[in-house]
Formats: structure tokens, sequence, C-alpha cells
């Protein structure tokens, strides 16, 4: 196992690497004034919208919303996770990729291979065990799976009785010991142990790099419980994992979209039938690290369910975790099947290509998302419209900053009939010139504040990092409750202490991070009134006043109101005197 790639590495591969470079050497670009365009790659267009900022290190597109730095570009248009985009890019630019080896990283991969062995080696036993059972292959032939279906997907065959893998491997206390720490027996008490897994077809589960992690078992008669999974594990945390996704990938170059389903025979199944981009999550609902996971390989995905209540409840449960994730250029839809009927006996009965002409009919998210909430709701009534716009609302509110965020707003508006400023906070700022009439609550505040301070600084210090060396931002910035302050900090304590990191390095430390997208909106803003390099210093430190003064406002109502219902300590009797003087 590679250890980790250096933060700093990564740094200097991105300050080093030319975005025009990157792109042109895929898709031709063109010049046109300052910048370079093309027709985008990521949709369909005549007339070219895609656009190439040398000096920003960014590309946009202006049709489809697509955006990113130079890795953000590799990862969406070659379908790579991170640490294959930079190995790509480290190529091209004749670069080696270092890795960590680290005490600390050699040690946990000492102890962890073992894991790997010793489930690698149960996979086989149980392959071979497979082709011995009569019964078994018969199963497998009854539901219509093919030899090679089966070796594709490692199936398996866990044999009747207690001690079968203790018998075959051996009793060492090494091999006990990592039987149990991967959940193949079980120890009730001491020296007590047996096969957790017993008369079951077993479906190994694998990592992306194809290791077996864990198993799936499912019972051959009836019984229950009718499927069990291996523990969590040091090297198995269900969550995050996904069945059949190494084999999706093993099998379908260029791989665009993916099914998920409910069952670890749902995805064998459907790859039987030539549906091979089908996967399972490991549990009743879909992570948010697992769609995480998928979208870093494909734009498109479609959760397929039974039409049931339990079916709606577990789409519910993957809509709400995608939601967070949802940039543009991605899709997530939702398919139901008639009562009765999973992938597994739908694909059977209708084969590959009405199969794939149902999923052609899974419903968009926003459709899910408002047929669902007004399912329950007469919206032909002003109360029921109000109702709608608070149960919509917490759910579009934590979408990622983008056109598609705005639509789910636009359509929210035009169903409840109320403007779209008015139902998606901290859009009123961003009007240019508005009158705002502050709060009546609180006479003293300077509440009119934009919300602009707080995104000019964080695009200013994005753009142009060199910024943080000339100024200095507050430590109470970090534990601030006003938003964006935290992450203000954040940049500023990285550039602080990466004082050469590029502007793309720095964005590019934020893609595993909640706040990634809107960063990625915030590279790109253009702050009035800083189009010479001597004028961004003043407008940063303006900016920077400006939240500071909005910090001591929103501390001095805080205490204003607990004075007078609970009264307060003496440090913060302190520092209200210290702020009504200010
Ligand atoms: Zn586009």
């Amino acid at each position: 196992m590679a250890g980790r790639i250096p933060q700093s590495f990564i740094d200097e591969l991105i300050a080093r690497a030319d975005i025009v470079e990157v792109i042109d050497a895929r898709v031709p670009l063109k010049k046109k004034g300052r910048e370079y365009t093309a027709c985008c790659p990521f949709h369909n267009e005549k007339t070219p919208s895609f656009t190439v900022s040398e000096a920003k290190q960014f590309y946009h597109c202006f049709g489809c919303g697509a955006h990113g730095t130079a890795i953000g570009f590799l990862m969406e248009y070659e379908h790579l996770d991170f640490v294959d985009a930079i190995e790509t890019l480290a190529a091209e630019y004749h670069m080696e990729v270092p890795r960590e080896d680290t005490p600390d990283s050699r040690h946990a991969r000492d102890e962890k291979q073992p894991l790997y062995d010793i489930l690698d080696q149960a996979s086989q036993l149980y392959q071979q065990q497979l082709r011995q059972s009569d019964r078994a292959v018969q199963y497998l032939k009854q539901r219509g799976l093919s030899g090679d279906i089966a070796r594709r997907y490692r199936l398996g065959y866990a044999p009747e009785g207690w001690h079968f893998l203790l018998e075959r491997m051996g009793n060492k206390p090494l091999i006990i010991n990592n039987l149990n720490i991967t959940g193949m027996v079980i120890e009730k008490t001491a020296g007590n142990r047996y096969d957790r897994f017993r008369d079951r077809i077993m479906f190994p589960i694998l990592d992306r790099r194809g290791r077996t992690i864990a198993f799936g078992g499912r019972i051959i008669d009836e019984g229950e419980p009718k499927y069990l999974n291996s523990p969590e594990t040091p090297i198995f945390h269900k969550g995050y994992e996904l069945y059949g996704f190494y084999e999706a990938r093993q099998s379908i170059r260029n791989l665009e979209r993916i099914v998920v389903v409910e069952g670890y025979m749902d995805v064998v199944a459907l790859a039987q039938h030539g549906i091979g981009y089908a996967v399972a999550s490991l549990g009743t609902a879909t992570t948010k690290d697992q769609i995480q996971k998928l979208f870093r390989t494909v734009q498109e995905i479609t959760f397929c369910y039974d039409g049931d209540q339990a079916g709606h409840r577990a789409a519910w449960r993957a809509l709400e975790n995608t939601l967070p994730i949802l940039r543009d250029g991605l899709e997530a839809r939702f398919l139901f099947l008639p009562d009765g009927e999973d992938p597994d006996s739908m694909v059977r009965k209708e084969g590959k290509d009405a199969f794939e002409t149902r999923l052609k009919t899974a419903i968009p998210l926003s459709d899910f998302l408002f047929n669902k909430l007004q399912s329950d709701i007469d919206t032909d009534t002003v109360d029921g419209k109000a109702r709608l716009a608070e149960k919509a609302k917490p759910l579009l509110s934590i979408i990622p900053e983008s056109v598609f965020k705005d639509l789910m707003y636009k359509r929210l508006s035009e169903l409840v009939g109320i403007s779209e400023t008015k139902l998606q906070p901290g859009q009123a700022a961003d009007a240019p010139e508005q009158a705002q009439t502050p709060p009546i609550t609180s006479p003293r505040s300077t509440r009119a504040v934009k919300q602009n301070a707080t995104r000019d600084a964080i695009a200013l210090l994005l753009q142009h990092p060199g910024l943080a060396k000339a100024s200095e931002i507050p430590e109470y910035f970090a534990s601030a409750s006003i938003q964006g302050l935290p992450l203000l900090h954040a940049l500023y304590r990285t550039v602080r202490e990466n004082p050469d990191i590029s502007s793309s390095a720095l964005l590019e430390r934020w893609r595993d991070k909640e706040d990634f997208s809107i960063l990625q909106k915030l590279i790109q803003r253009n702050v009035r009134g800083t189009d010479e390099k001597s004028e961004q210093l003043a407008v940063f430190s303006d900016a920077i006043q400006r939240l500071i003064q909005k910090y001591h406002d929103e501390r001095f109502d805080t205490l204003e109101t607990k004075l007078k219902q609970s009264g307060l300590n003496e440090a913060e009797l302190e520092e209200y005197k210290a702020l009504l003087r200010r």
C-alpha cells in the first residue's frame, strides 16, 4: 500500500501545472481576449460557452455551470479520483509522486495486511467450496446466473458446520486472532468459537483496489436472517463501501452512470443481464459518503427501490444525503419498481432492454422532492403554500451554491407564490443597491453590513493568497457563529502556514470539505474595485474591518439578551461593558 502524497508536493504540482495546457491537450482551446474558449466537453453545444482563465487558473462553463481547477478538470473529464488525477498531472509534468513512508503509515500497513490476506484466503476457500457443492451451484443456476458472472463477482459458498474456516486455516493463535478481528468467527466464550457464515452463498465485498474487506452471505433455503454481513472491522466501514463498485469499474471503461439497488443478488442479476453498472449500499439507507464516492466517478446516479413504503423511505433518505453534494453537472434520479418486484426479479422477467428503458423513466430528484412534499399538502390554499415553503426551505438550503440550487428555489417560488429572494436567505444581500431595513429588534445593529463583506473577503483571499501576509484576521473568527467567518479564518491560517501556496492549490485543499462548492463559486467572483493590484489590499482590509464590527454587534446583542433573561457572569459583563464603550 502506498503512503500518503505529501501536501507540499500537491501544492507545488498545482502551482506548476498550467490549466490552459492541461485542458488544451484534451479539448483544443481558442484564444479570445484574455481567456480561452471551446465547446464545452461536459454538455452538448454548438457555440462555445466553456472558458478557461489563465490568470485565475480556473475553467467555467456558462452553459452548464461546470467549473474547477486543473485537477477538477481531470477528475471530471477522465473520471478520476483525486489521487489518480494528481498522478496523471504529475506524469504530464514529468514529476515523480513522492509517498510519505512514516513509521505510522508503515505500522498501520503491517497491521492491516494480514487482515486482507486472511479474507482473501477465506474468499478462495469459499469459491472452491462453491464448485464442489451441487446444492449451491443448483441454486445459482436456478437464479439464472452463469459461471462467468459467479467468477467475476467471486461468488462462493460457506459450507454447513461450525468450524470450516478454523479447520481449513489451522488453529494458530495468530490466525484465530485475525479471523476474530475480521468478524469471520464469533467467539462466545474464551475458546468457544465458530464460523459466522454457515451454509450461505458468499458475496465478497471489495474495496476500490479489489481487495476483499468483508462478506455478505445469503441463505440458500428459507430461513432467518436472509442476509448476513460482516461486522464493522478495522478494514470495513459499512457506511463507506458499496457492493459491486469495483466490479463495475473493472468491467466498464468510462463508467458514466450507476444504479444503486438494495441487494447483492440484484447487483449480480443485473450484471448477468448485461447491466454491469449496479451497486448495492450495505445497509438500508445510502449514506452521504457512499454517494460522494460514486459522484467522484460518475455524473449520474439512479436510485432504484421497491415501490413499497420501505422503498420510499429509503429513497427519501438517499435524497436527503444527496442534496448536500449535488453540484452542477451531477444528476440523481429515482426509480420505483412495481409492488412485489426487485431488480433481480424484474430484469429476469423483462430483460436488459426493457429494464434500461425503465431506468430512463426514473424521475429527477427535483420532481421526487417536490412531489413528495406536496403529496399531503393542499397547495391551493394559503396555509398549504406556507407549509410547503416551510418544509422545502431546510432541504433546499443544504444544496451547494449552484445553478441547480437557484432553479430549485425558482420552482419553489412558483409553487408557493413567494419571491425567490424571500425564500433564499442571504440572497437578498447579493442584489445590487437594495434598500435594507435593519431589524426593529436591534436598533443599535449595523446588521446592514452586507453579507457581501464575507463573500468579498473570502473571494479576495482565495484569488490572491498573498493578502494574508499583509493582514491580520482575529483569532475569534475561528469559532464565530456568523456564517463564513470560520471559513475565512481557516483559509487565512492555511495561507499563513503555507505562504507560497497558489490560488488553485488553496482551493484544492478544500476538495473533500463541505465548503468546497462555495469556494469554487467565490474563486470566480469579481469583487468590485479590485482590478488593480494596489486596490486589493484596501478592499480586503475594509471587508475585514466591517466583519469585525459585525461580530461585535452580534456579540453585543447576544450578551444583552442574556443580561435581560438570565444575567451575565463576570467575564461576560466585562465584555459587555467593553462593547458598550465601542
Ligand atoms: Zn458546459
